[in-house]
């Protein structure tokens, strides 16, 4: 059978050899105005390929859905207009119809469907035929390499040969600094099992703010993403979905100017890589130790309130036995991690004091 080894990368019309290819446009169309304004900006910068969500998947039931199919349309026009190649994500047999009717040149796979097998061979089926079409497919919402190589595998199967991957982070339980954790392994990876296929970072979705796109394009050209998907919008404030996240027209130029992309064979910086864990560990604990004080203080709040002693000598010895053993269980050392707890209760001391 032939495999993901054999995915040839996407050309891009009108792309200069060894340049990252660069989607960009808004997280939805919300307009016909809204729309082409930003498409013009962002054609205007040179951008080749514009995206925007006709139909878009909300957490939430009543936050902004997109506006269907009347959004095709200005995708049209926007094709018409500028020359710009036009993208944007199906989720559905009838959004991979309507998007293929209306001459949508690349379809996205939204991360909440590459989870989901069936939806995805649904896509696939609907794919079936239309092979100058091209497709890509973003990550699963969960860290499973297996779920997005499946996906890959059975759009493959239907005939695709026009085929990359986005890369756009992954859920995570707890506190992070990015909205969507990179987990940059699994790309690597996923580089590992299709060498020569497109794999796209997005940005956008990864920081979940407008501040950390800048450097996330950077830390993906450096590691040999061969393109970026970024989310920008002419208002980002007044944008109905992803607001925080979204850059103007204008911010994307900027960034663009100052990206540096490396020649010759892409790099993976692994101690870049590594050091780039670390710092995002390193922001988590802080998260963590400034959210335990923030309930140290609400603890101090209700024993002062009812008249309790601030330090229970019980509470501590039995908390700091079983934190211990926890300990164990991740194989850090009983010194290493009393000294821990010790500081931080003092600190908490203090805090309820
Ligand atoms: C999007 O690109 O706007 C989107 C919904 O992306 P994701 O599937 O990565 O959440
Ligand atoms: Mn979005």
């Amino acid at each position: 059978m032939i495999g993901l080894q054999d995915i040839r990368p996407i050309e891009f019309p009108g792309l200069e050899s060894g340049a990252p290819i660069v989607i960009a446009g808004p997280c939805g169309a919300e307009t016909e105005q809204q729309t082409l304004e930003t498409a013009r900006a962002l054609s205007g910068i040179g951008v080749k390929v514009f995206r925007a969500g006709v139909w878009k998947p909300r957490t939430m039931p009543g936050g902004f859905e997109g506006v269907g199919d009347r959004g095709l349309q200005w995708l049209q026009r926007v094709k018409q207009e500028t020359g710009m190649a036009v993208a944007t994500e199906v989720a559905t047999i009838e959004h991979v119809r309507a998007a293929l009717d209306a001459g949508i040149d690349i379809l996205w796979v939204g991360a909440r469907t590459t989870a989901n097998p069936f939806a995805i061979q649904d896509i696939a089926d609907a794919l079936q035929g239309h092979d100058d079409v091209t497709v890509l497919v973003k990550n699963p919402v969960n860290p499973d390499l297996d779920l997005w190589l499946g996906a890959l595998q059975r759009i493959y199967n239907a005939g695709i040969t026009r085929l990359g991957a986005v890369h756009r982070g992954f859920s995570s339980a707890g506190t992070h600094i990015y909205r969507n954790d990179p987990q940059w392994h699994i790309p690597f990876e996923l580089r590992r099992r299709a060498p020569h296929m497109t794999i796209l970072c997005d940005p956008s979705h990864i920081g979940g703010k407008r501040e950390y796109v800048e450097s996330l394009c950077q830390l993906a050209m450096d590691v040999g993403f061969d393109g970026l998907m970024i989310e920008s919008h002419c208002a980002p404030d007044h944008a109905l979905s992803d607001s925080a996240q979204q850059i103007t027209p204008s911010a994307l130029e900027d960034i663009l100017s100052r990206l540096v992309v490396r020649s010759g064979t892409p790099i993976e910086d692994e101690l870049g890589l590594l050091r780039q864990q670390i710092d995002d560990c390193d922001h988590e604990l802080l998260a963590v130790l400034a959210r335990r004080m923030s309930v140290s203080r609400e603890i101090g709040r209700f024993k002062k309130a009812h008249n309790l002693r601030i330090v229970q000598p019980d509470r501590y010895q039995e908390m700091i036995k079983a934190r211990l053993e926890e300990a164990e269980t991740h194989g850090l050392s009983r010194d290493f991690i009393e000294r821990v707890l010790q500081a931080i209760h003092e600190e908490s001391v203090q805090q309820q004091l």
